[in-house]
């Protein structure tokens, strides 16, 4: 009894602070850049978990962000992609002048409620909808379902300013052809030739979604704008709240 308290009390508290080294970056769009670390004593994570990231200038002045991890847990590699915000403090130093051998604290794995993870027993269905940037814990989840071989249908909606803007596009359209995996991209400001943009809507939940009756695993993450909107949706469509966990990318209190 008293080891168990102690064993939760150790999963459940603080994370060190471990220091993370830049291995390489490779630039998704012109926006978001990956960055794929060396974490000494790393613990491993689970798909949709963050970490927080901590910057230290020369002046002792410090700031720190979190970042989901984007990588699944089995490659054990530990790969972020951030993108950048023009007038943000830590998004254009990771999207933008990092270099591999760069350092910086770093501090996880992180949430353990927004995660998702195949399961050999498990035939539900995931359906996983992204603003933006929230891609990127939702491609953890389909690199995780890609290297279990899972069997389990899985739908992306992603919500994106412009075909340019996607991230991950090639590996999202490989993983379509050898995965039980669809993707539609809702472009919000231009989209191809012959479409008109638009954001997701009644409409769009009501063709691409799984029905309720098929109780999908519902992943929604990005700007909280979005995340309200695409739960409203779906609950308008009936599926129960308790079927949708949602991650939310904005500054606080928006
Ligand atoms: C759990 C979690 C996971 C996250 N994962 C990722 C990730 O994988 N990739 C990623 O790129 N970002 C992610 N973020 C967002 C990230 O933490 C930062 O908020 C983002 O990089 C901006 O930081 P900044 O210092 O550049 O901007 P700041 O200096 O903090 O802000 C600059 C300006 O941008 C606004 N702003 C801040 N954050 C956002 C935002 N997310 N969207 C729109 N406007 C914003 C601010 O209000 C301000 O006006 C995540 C956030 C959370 C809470």
């Amino acid at each position: 009894m008293a080891r168990a308290a102690v064993s939760g009390r150790l999963i459940a508290g603080p994370r060190p602070w471990l220091v993370a080294t830049i291995k390489t970056t490779t630039d998704e769009t012109s926006a978001a850049r990956t960055l794929v670390l060396d974490v000494p004593g790393w613990p491993g994570h689970l798909p949709g978990q963050h970490a927080d990231v901590r910057l230290t200038a020369e002046d002792g002045y410090s700031a720190q962000r979190s970042y989901s991890i984007a990588s699944a847990p089995e490659t054990g590699r530990l790969e972020f992609t951030v993108q950048r915000l023009d007038d943000g403090e830590v998004s254009p130093y990771l999207a933008g002048i990092a270099e591999p051998g760069d350092q910086f604290d770093l501090r996880g794995p992180i949430g353990g409620w927004f995660t998702w993870s195949p399961s050999p027993e498990s035939t539900q269905p995931l359906l996983l909808l992204a603003g933006g940037s929230g891609v990127v814990p939702l491609m953890s989840m389909i690199r995780a379902h890609g290297a279990a071989r899972s069997e389990v249908p899985v739908g992306l909606i992603y919500s994106v300013r412009s075909p340019s803007d996607v991230i991950y596009a090639s590996e999202l359209s490989e993983r379509t052809l050898s995965s039980p995996l669809t993707v539609h991209y809702q472009y919000t400001r231009s989209a191809r030739p012959g479409a008109r943009p638009g954001r997701i809507d009644a409409a769009t939940i009501a063709k691409l979604a799984p029905p309720p009756a098929a109780r999908p695993a519902i992943f929604v993450c990005g700007p909280s704008g979005f995340v309200e909107a695409a739960t409203s949706l779906l609950i308008d469509a009936g599926h129960p709240a308790a079927t949708i966990k949602t991650e939310r990318f904005g500054p606080t209190g928006t």
